[in-house]
């Protein structure tokens, strides 16, 4: 069977889906996707342009994981570095496998929402952006998702599963603009994170 993955060396694939004057003023918002090409139901092959230092990342990852993954794919050992990063999201999100029975009291005066609340609504919102679109349903996005507090921090919004919700980077910001305005925001955010009227 041919490998799920082949790595392309730079300048040996013209990107097609990432044209440079495109990559180099990209706004902030998803990155360009990597091209893929469905091989059969199951299987498909992704195009990666790649620069030499990720091919000797992924030698000594294949070396590292020898042991543990002998005669490891290239996929595999990608995986194995996917689950990994996932696992640590997760534990960030307070997402772990067994939570406490008796969740810790929040330190006085911590700012931290507790892991319990964090996991309840990153459960209930399936981790995607809740914020209500005029044209109806819920904007739905998983990129760059973050706990959003409906009444905020600073006007006394508690961190609790009612008062928070998943919300992605786009629309966090522009909750908090309609909060506390442009021009108090724009202090705190980089140009261009501002929407559009
Ligand atoms: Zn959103």
């Amino acid at each position: 069977m041919s490998r799920r993955y082949r790595f392309f060396r730079k300048n040996r694939l013209a990107n097609a889906s990432v044209p440079a004057a495109v990559s180099a003023k990209a706004p902030v918002s998803r990155p360009p996707r990597t091209h893929v090409e469905p091989l059969t139901a199951d299987l498909n092959r992704i195009h990666v342009t790649v620069s030499r230092s990720f091919l000797k990342k992924l030698a000594a990852a294949r070396d590292a994981l020898s042991h543990s993954h002998p005669g490891a794919t290239d996929e595999e050992i990608l995986a194995a570095g996917l689950d990994l990063l996932l696992e640590r999201a997760a534990k960030r999100r307070g997402l772990v496998e067994k939570p406490r029975k008796t969740p810790p009291p929040a330190a006085p005066g911590s700012d931290a929402v507790p892991a319990h609340v964090s996991r309840a609504v990153w459960t209930r919102d399936e981790g995607k952006c809740q914020w209500k679109l005029d044209s109806g349903g819920i904007c739905g996005s998983t990129y760059q998702v973050q706990l959003d507090h409906i009444i905020p921090r600073a006007l006394g919004g508690p961190s609790t599963v009612d008062n928070l919700r998943c919300a992605c980077r786009v629309h966090n910001v522009r909750a908090a603009r309609e909060v506390y305005g442009d021009e108090l925001m724009d202090h705190f955010t980089r140009r261009g994170s501002r929407p559009r009227a």
